[in-house]
């Protein structure tokens, strides 16, 4: 299984537009974070985890030449704005390409991206070429891939997160239930955001994230979903060990 962090800045990216913070002038290119996403390949599936605002350079720095299916872990912006260029490989290959979420994200896709189910559109392949697959709380599969979703808090709204294998991804979460925890042991690698260092209502903080890891015990954690509060080498030289912050472009080998 193969795993390629796309993006690990929160929603305005880092740098930060008109910041002249240290992190948003650092040199260094882990400081530089792309809208969070993730790209997974797996049981000869090519699998995203949400299209980022910046879902176009993405795929062209990673030279990804094809996509079967997208999870969606919830409707905000930073997650789902990048979708209309899923068009660039579905006229290529000619092919529709599966969409995975849970019912509120699902009807919001539908309502920001309305025009895709245009029919005349559609004929034309003049828009992404894609299926809507709604889920539930309960373990599915994107060809002989199982998936399993963990639904987690992001302040006062349930979205989802998923476990593939023996790697997860958890993005915008405030809160996780002990029900929900159980999905997440004997992980190799897990993928959790954290935010910055004070608390925040509907994301966890770096304290916050790194309790949930040091809890769940997985082999590895990548902390994603950063803002310019955190410098990525200052920050990192003080975590514990086994865990440390991502950086866009990391690849992981499963
Ligand atoms: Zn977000
Ligand atoms: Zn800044
Ligand atoms: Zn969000």
């Amino acid at each position: 299984m193969k795993v390629i962090l796309l993006g690990t800045g929160t929603s305005q990216g880092v740098p930060v537009i008109g910041c002249t913070c240290e992190t948003c002038t650092s040199k260094n290119p882990k400081d530089k974070r792309l809208r969070t996403s993730a790209y997974i390949e797996t049981g000869g599936r090519k699998i995203l985890i949400d299209t980022s605002v910046d879902f176009r350079q993405q795929m062209l720095t990673n030279r990804i030449d094809d996509i079967d299916a997208v999870l969606y872990t919830h409707h905000h912006v930073d997650h789902i704005f990048g979708m209309d260029d899923l068009r660039q490989y579905t006229q290529r290959h000619n092919k529709f390409i599966d969409l995975y979420a849970g019912k509120s994200t699902m009807k919001e896709l539908k309502i920001t991206f309305r025009y895709v189910m245009d029919e005349e559109l559609i004929r034309h392949k003049s828009v992404p070429l894609v299926r809507f697959n709604e889920i539930q709380n309960k373990p599915f599969t994107v060809g002989n891939v199982e998936v399993i979703p963990v639904k987690v808090s992001h302040g006062n709204i349930k979205i989802f997160g998923f476990r593939i294998n023996d790697f997860a991804y958890i993005t915008d979460s405030s809160a996780i239930a002990p029900e929900e925890l159980k999905k997440l042991t004997g992980l190799k690698v897990l993928v959790l955001n954290a935010l910055r260092i004070r608390p925040h209502p509907t994301h966890f903080s770096l304290q916050e994230a790194v309790e949930v890891a040091m809890s769940l015990k997985p082999k590895r954690t990548y902390l994603t979903h950063v803002t310019h509060d955190l410098l990525h080498d200052r920050i990192n030289a003080a975590l514990p060990k086994g865990i440390e912050l991502a950086y866009d472009n990391l690849k992981l080998r499963l």
